[in-house]
């Protein structure tokens, strides 16, 4: 059917398979371009740096979407403009793809803001490559310590993390369960007691986002695996060996862990369009870009509000997957000549683990959970999100060997630049 319209969708995250999920049956040409051949699930990212799931499981192919869908293609490039006159894509290694509807999806990006060193220095965690980096540096310096244990007073095993939402209160959970479960086992000879794991959160408290008894309950359950919280303190300065915080304290590490933020992926830059804060592009309530009907953006990228409660929405998967569902039933109803309606998120609640047997949950009743329940809840729901039946089987294999034995993973280098294997 060469006369159906030509949808091409940006980037395959919660917003864009959630997009392309409604969209692969409607009579039309589907394009979906991301720069990696799988979808990431980034709740999961910090259980890949701290061995308790292999990357394999928190990443699914985007290829598996084509199946059985003759009218959809996939094409792994990476994104380089976009030009909403001309109605054009531009992107590395192929010609320009062009659209008669556009689904921006292209998530975002850390920031830094603006501290110095924060970039050249810190391990930021919002790609696979992150996580993976991350994972490995943590076991480098384990080694480096084993052969020098002196590299202990130069922070080698002082492990910090800046950001106390739920990305670095989850990590700071797991690593320290890491470092004093498994790996004092790997390493018998290393001072593994004298590791720290210390979480810095510049507001009052952790999980900002969380009810007071919830956010009290996850510093106590974070303080009991030995992390060390400090809020109402922040990092001004990083360097290769030190952080300096807010107060002028100088803290010497050789891990910082950047979990403090997050702004819309760069190329919003290149549309032309006024941009709200964070870079984000300002969508309607039906999720169109302004003076572009048939532009869409959402999930991460897009400031949008809640069409029921006229409320800015949060940078989260539900909130993009749920929008990406609406964004592809509304291009079915503007291919057919329908109305369509405003965006409206279905609150299912908010949860974070805090480490084995303890999480925090709050339900869109208002009611909360907390301990081993709420943990059980957290892993369901998060089983439930994955994408394929193979990742599903495959993490819940890991954590139930992880609860039965307290072993994780393979607990090996899995990027290894120092290996002269080749
Ligand atoms: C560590 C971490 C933990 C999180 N935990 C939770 C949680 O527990 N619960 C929750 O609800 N949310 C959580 N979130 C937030 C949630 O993951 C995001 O809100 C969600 O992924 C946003 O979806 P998106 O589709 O907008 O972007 P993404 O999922 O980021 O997808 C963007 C896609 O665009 C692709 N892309 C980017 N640039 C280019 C380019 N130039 N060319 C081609 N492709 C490109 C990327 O490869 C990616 O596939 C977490 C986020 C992080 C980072």
């Amino acid at each position: 059917m060469p006369d159906m319209p030509r949808v091409v969708v940006l980037g395959a995250g919660f917003g864009g398979i959630g997009a392309a999920q409604k969209l692969r049956d409607a009579p039309v040409h589907l394009t979906i371009i991301d720069r990696n051949d799988y979808h990431t699930f980034q709740p999961l990212l910090y259980q890949v740096a701290t061995d308790e799931l292999e990357p394999t499981a928190v990443g699914s192919p985007i290829r598996d979407l084509l199946h059985r869908h003759d009218s959809m293609v996939f094409h792994k490039c990476a994104v380089k403009s976009i030009d909403l006159a001309k109605k054009q894509v531009l992107v590395e290694e192929m010609s320009p793809v062009e659209y008669d509807y556009l689904v921006l999806a292209l998530g975002a990006t850390v920031n830094f803001h603006q501290t110095p060193g924060a970039a050249e220095h810190s391990f930021p965690l919002y790609t696979m490559k992150d996580a993976i980096r991350l994972h490995d540096h943590i076991l480098k310096k384990l080694e480096e310590v084993d052969k020098n244990p002196a590299l202990v007073d130069e922070g080698a095993l002082t492990f910090c993390i800046i950001g106390g939402g739920p990305t670095g209160t989850e990590l700071a959970g797991a690593m320290s369960e890491l470092l004093h479960t498994e790996l004092k086992a790997d390493y018998p000879n290393l001072p593994i007691d004298e590791a720290r794991v210390v979480l810095y959160e510049h507001s009052p408290a952790v999980l900002a986002h969380f009810k007071p008894k919830l956010q009290e309950y996850a510093r106590r359950a974070l303080e009991d695996r030995g992390v060390e919280v400090h809020t109402g303190t922040g990092v001004v300065e990083v360097t290769a060996e030190e952080i300096t915080l807010a107060g002028g304290d100088k803290v010497k590490t050789q891990t910082l862990i950047w979990a403090a933020g997050l702004q819309a992926n760069p190329l919003t830059k290149s549309l032309g369009v006024e941009l709200a804060p964070g870079g984000r592009v300002p969508v309607g309530p039906d999720l169109q870009v302004k003076d572009h009907p048939q532009v869409f953006a959402i999930g991460d990228m897009a400031s949008m509000t809640d069409g029921k409660t006229g409320q800015p929405l949060p940078g989260l998967g539900a909130v993009a997957l749920q929008a990406g569902h609406h964004v592809g039933k509304t291009i079915e109803q503007l291919v057919a000549g329908e109305a369509t309606t405003p965006f409206k998120y279905f609150d299912k609640g908010n949860m974070a683990q805090v480490g084995r047997g303890a999480a925090v949950v709050e339900l869109p009743t208002g009611g909360t959970l907390t301990g081993s329940i709420a943990w059980l809840a957290w892993l369901g729901v998060h089983l439930s999100l994955l994408s394929g039946a193979e990742e599903k089987t495959s993490v819940f294999v890991d954590w139930g060997w992880n609860l039965l034995t307290h072993k994780r993973g393979k607990r090996i280098l899995l990027c290894d630049d120092d290996s002269d294997d080749a």
